[in-house]
């Protein structure tokens, strides 16, 4: 099969890559639109130390695997877990000690024409949901992932840093909860896509801070952190969504003078996400 490889060094399209092969708990899926995020790059930075396919947001239709399965449009999550250790037994496969993930540890990606998957990990999709809408549903996930790890209220004042597609998506899940959402990024054009959703937003350089509950980080550079800390109420709540793999120092007591929470987070299930999908609650092809 044709597929993108990185070797650690370069990247390049290998037109006679092996095809993965599928069994009674793997699918084989034919991808039909892959997306690329800022962890792709972080990948080709080092991130990780991975080297192979890359890839890990994509959509596709099932053409090896189990019978039920075939033919069956699909997204998948990204953690491959064992499904017998006791943090699997927790329902926290995402953290299985033992896991393989997509694009990131010992699993190819989805840059290619197929790519291997566990059947427990796949996701039927709505036909409602086109291709170009489904291809966000990992990165939908992660942003999801936000309200199961923080309560969110109306009344809570949340600001999102960064203006990637990450953090348009981030913003869109809370303030579907109704709390006070503004994003701060350094692209006019990228917030702009959040006024149809009446979310305000400010440019960086002309923003007048002012104190949050909830800061999500989502900026993707190593100086997102350092500017959340700065914008915190005391015993507010700091969500880590950005993977930098450049290592960067920082003074963290203002995290102990102000009592802060530090949360990091990364995937989420994939059936919230698919909900807002089939529901038009959130807008991804924008
Ligand atoms: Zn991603
Ligand atoms: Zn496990």
């Amino acid at each position: 099969m044709q597929a993108l490889v990185w070797d650690g060094r370069e990247l390049r399209l290998d037109t006679a890559y092996a095809t993965p092969q599928a069994d009674d708990a793997t699918a084989l899926v034919r991808v039909h639109l892959a997306g690329i995020c800022a962890t792709d790059l972080q990948i080709f930075q080092g991130y990780m130390g991975f080297q192979g396919v890359p890839g890990h947001e994509f959509v596709g239709e099932v053409s090896a695997g189990p019978a039920t399965l075939l033919g069956q449009r699909v997204v998948g999550e990204i953690n491959f877990a064992c499904g017998r250790c006791p943090v699997c037994a927790q329902g926290l496969g995402r953290h299985c000690p033992t896991r393989r993930v997509m694009e990131i540890l010992h699993a190819d990606g989805s840059l290619a024409e197929y790519v291997s998957v566990p059947v427990s990990n796949l996701h039927p999709v709505p036909a409602s949901v086109a291709d170009e809408a489904a291809v966000f549903t990992e990165p939908l996930a992660a942003a999801f992932e936000i309200l199961e790890q923080v309560h969110v209220q109306s009344s809570t004042d949340v600001v999102v840093l960064g203006d990637g597609k990450l953090g348009l998506l981030c913003a869109q899940v809370l303030h579907s909860t109704g709390a006070r959402v503004c994003v701060v990024g350094k692209h006019p054009h990228k917030l702009g896509l959040l006024h149809q959703c009446g979310i305000p937003t400010a440019v960086l350089t002309d923003w007048q801070p002012r104190p949050a509950d909830v800061v999500v980080e989502a900026t993707g550079s190593t100086t997102g952190l350092q500017l959340a800390m700065t914008i915190l109420r005391p015993r507010g709540t700091l969500v880590l969504k950005s993977t930098v793999a450049t290592a960067h120092a920082l003074s963290l007591a203002p995290l102990v003078i102000n009592e802060n929470t530090v949360i990091g987070s990364r995937c989420g299930r994939f059936p919230p996400a698919l909900q807002a999908l089939v529901h038009h609650r959130v807008a991804v092809t924008p």
